[in-house]
């Protein structure tokens, strides 16, 4: 039992100085005060100053690393647990990526189970950039009916020179399958897409709400803000009700002077100007996978790395330089998240949602990270590590 006193709640909408108090994995009452009593040993957490936020979900984290374009030594890293609640992340959707062939769909479960029970939620998609997609049963409706952490496909790769260029009727397929495997197991069946620099931009998705019955909330195009003209054609997908996932980029200012890249914070302010609901977008990190740069002429020039900082780098952004709401800003990495991807009981601080929780300072760094009610970063100080982050005497 934990309680929460005197923080600034935005759940993300504001709701002022409350105190909330946790029992177990769950958020049990929230109330201007909440006195336990002390035969109950509760741990009581000062919020005096702070800000408490619902934990943050990223919807897209290569927790096996990604990469390898350019070659292997181009491999990115595995996500440590601190690579991820360091920065806030209490959820985290590990997916492959370019490479489904030396990183795999049985190595994706374990490391996602790894996370698990280290003490984040995690989830996977499953299947990468090409199709026929790989899966781990053989079959994309049995892996999202059957395993318990896959909820959805991804990210599969349209518009780019890397993708396994799918032809429609292949593509919703593929969707239709998905979205079987999410109405048969309760789970959201959603098709993460990846999009490229290709000139194609969203047209595959555009004649797969157009021509079939499969609804716009399957898809959940990725990437989006990549260039200025891809960013156009994802406006008008929002505007039909579609949710658009930015990618979050911890070195924006390169990005925005090498292609055009649409900065998260812009993005948002335009969509909101556009009158697009507040509902519509989400940011996630591309944490662990690679940036690669490429020449006109597809050939690969270097690449950076993914990480999951941006999120929150993204989200102060938002607030600072576009004087967006906090509540606003917030929802692309909780309550949105959280509603497209069917997390039921998260995104949210409310009664008998899950204690997934932040407390940053007031300038908005994490002082306080609690992952299913444990205490995972405290002041600043990471309580849980991978074995290999600790010194031998821990
Ligand atoms: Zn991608």
């Amino acid at each position: 039992m934990k309680v929460i006193k005197g923080a600034q709640v935005y759940a993300p909408e504001r709701l002022g100085k409350k105190d909330v108090l946790i029992t177990g994995s769950r958020i049990y009452k929230i109330a201007d005060v909440i006195e336990v009593p002390q035969a109950l040993d509760a741990e009581v957490i000062d919020g005096k100053n702070l800000i408490l936020v619902p934990g943050f979900i990223d919807s897209h984290v290569h927790v096996l690393g990604g990469g390898g374009e350019g070659g292997f030594e181009n491999r990115m890293p595995e996500s440590a647990i601190t690579d991820l609640t360091m920065y806030g992340i209490t959820t985290a959707v590990g997916l492959l990526g370019t490479d489904g062939i030396a990183r795999e769909m049985t190595s994706l479960i374990a490391k996602v189970k790894g996370l698990k029970a280290k003490g984040i939620t995690a989830y996977a998609y499953t299947g990468s950039y090409q199709t026929p997609i790989c899966t781990l049963t053989g079959n994309v409706t049995k892996d999202i009916m059957m395993v318990e952490e896959i909820i959805g496909i991804g990210e599969i790769a349209i518009s780019d020179h890397r993708s396994s260029q799918p032809s429609f009727d292949e593509f919703v397929q593929l969707a239709a399958h998905t979205r079987l495997g999410g109405i048969l197991s309760g789970k959201a069946g959603i098709v993460e897409l990846h999009l490229g620099d290709g000139s194609r931009c969203l047209e595959l998705l555009e004649r797969a709400i157009a021509e079939t019955e499969i609804p716009i909330t399957q898809f959940l195009p990725t990437h989006i803000n990549r260039n200025p003209r891809l960013f156009e054609k994802a406006l008008e997908f929002a505007k039909k009700g579609g949710t658009l996932d930015f990618t979050g980029n911890e070195d924006a200012d390169y990005w925005e002077k090498q292609c055009g890249e649409v900065r998260c914070s812009k993005g948002i302010r335009r969509m909101l100007e556009e009158g697009i609901s507040s509902d519509l977008f989400t940011i996630s990190s591309d944490a662990q996978g690679s940036i690669p740069l490429f020449s006109p002429e597809g050939k690969f020039l270097g690449t950076g790395m993914g990480k999951s900082s941006s999120l929150l780098k993204e989200i102060k952004e938002c607030i600072a330089a576009e004087t967006i709401p906090m509540e606003i800003a917030l929802k692309a990495v909780t309550s949105n998240v959280a509603r497209i991807l069917c997390l039921n009981t998260k995104g949210h601080i409310k009664e008998g949602y899950d204690a997934d929780l932040l407390l940053l300072t007031e300038n908005m760094e994490i002082h306080t990270v609690i992952a299913m009610g444990n205490t995972m970063v405290f002041n600043g100080e990471p309580l849980v590590k991978e074995v290999f982050e600790r010194g031998s005497r821990d």
